[in-house]
């Protein structure tokens, strides 16, 4: 087995755990018993799985019996794509493949501009076309970019054309405030290895008055919308991370500071250098850049030897060297999309981090200038 990279800048794709979360999750280890029994175990288990549920719907300011479990936010995704009581689905053209590559053959897909921003007069014209049942997908912050979406416009725009609208919160949620009591939103996707806590866990989000269909059929788990025994561990992981994200919003503040002093830097070095979004909001954790001529998968390769871990473009299109659908649908031309790449921070991030990485991007984009 290879070492890991010594410096991880790769949040987005999955966060380190919590020693938090580690604690909850080893603790929980110990317990036996089927949240779903009635005697003393099952119910021991049962309530701690509420205080789990309780912790998210905080997050996010809901009812916690609007929470519902799922194995991550792309089941939550595609449930929503499959069940939601709609003829008509509006896709942005910067979704996460679970939306993106999963509803695309029958939705339409909504603009964005140059800086990666849902195009709003562009929606409202979709929305004007039909008044059949329609649901609205449209994400929270876009995992390649860190873009921030107008959400609360998004949202008005979908109650005057009577619209459902979903949005996945997964780069979101302990990054930016997500207050469902100020926003209408009818189904929202979580996960919980972005922000620390374990993978092949997540929530869909929604009020139980909103008819969707079911997607995993079986037991009456979860309030017989989500059948399936329980992620105990999971779940308790998500609850802790949860509240963790929390506690420690704030640093993305000081994340943004640093990533402002990096990206001067950068330009410094190398003027050519395009700060992708950089002409509007973006999550403090996030610096995707494009610096042409110099070959993503080269720079990542060499950033790896040097012991720093980046990726380009979304998690789940690395390993494949196609450029990013998101990119390409800004208006980025194929041959300056396959250069981009993605440095994401955390909770554990140091500014010696970024320093390092400057150090060594530097050190390589001397050395290679042709792809
Ligand atoms: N949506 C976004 C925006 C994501 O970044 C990811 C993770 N790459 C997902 C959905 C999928 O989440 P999960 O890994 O929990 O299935």
């Amino acid at each position: 087995m290879t070492k890991p990279s010594a410096i991880y800048l790769d949040y987005n794709a999955t966060a380190p755990m919590l020693p938090e979360v580690k604690q909850a999750m080893v603790a929980a280890m110990e317990w036996v018993g089927n949240p779903s029994s009635i005697h003393s175990f099952g119910r021991h288990v049962r309530k701690e799985i509420e205080q789990a549920r309780a912790s998210i719907a905080t997050s996010v300011n809901c009812d916690p019996t609007h929470v519902t479990f799922t194995g991550g936010a792309t089941e939550a995704n595609n449930w929503v794509l499959q069940g939601a009581p709609v003829k008509r689905i509006l896709i942005s053209a910067i979704e996460h493949p679970s939306l993106y590559d999963a509803g695309a053959k029958n939705a339409a897909i909504i603009p964005v501009t140059s800086d990666g921003v849902v195009d709003i007069a562009a929606l409202e014209k979709l929305l004007a076309q039909s008044k059949e049942p329609t649901l609205v997908c449209v994400m929270w912050v876009n995992n390649e970019t860190g873009v921030i979406q107008p959400i609360e416009e998004i949202a008005a725009l979908c109650k005057k054309h009577h619209a459902l609208l979903h949005v996945d919160a997964v780069q979101a949620l302990g990054r930016v405030t997500i207050d469902l009591q100020k926003t209408p939103i009818d189904f929202l996707s979580l996960s919980a290895h972005k922000i620390g806590g374990p993978s092949g866990i997540g929530a869909l989000i929604y009020n139980h008055e909103v008819a969707l269909n079911k997607f995993m059929h079986g037991g009456g788990q979860e309030r017989r919308r989500r059948a399936g025994t329980e992620n105990i561990l999971g779940i308790i992981g998500f609850g802790m991370a949860a509240q963790t994200a929390m506690e420690k919003q704030n640093f993305y503040a000081t994340l943004a500071q640093w990533r402002e002093d990096l990206e001067a830097k950068i330009k410094q070095a190398y003027p050519d250098t395009i700060i992708v979004g950089e002409r509007t909001s973006r999550v403090g954790n996030t610096l995707q850049m494009i610096t042409p001529n110099h070959a993503a998968e080269k720079q990542l390769i060499a950033l790896d030897l040097a012991g720093i871990a980046v990726s380009s473009g979304s998690a789940c299109s690395s390993g494949s060297i196609k450029p990013s659908h998101v990119l390409l649908n800004m208006g980025f031309a194929e041959s300056l999309a396959s250069c981009a790449i993605r440095i994401s921070m955390g909770l554990s991030t140091t500014k010696g981090d970024l320093d390092a990485f400057f150090a060594a991007w530097v050190a390589n984009s001397q050395r290679t200038t042709s792809r």
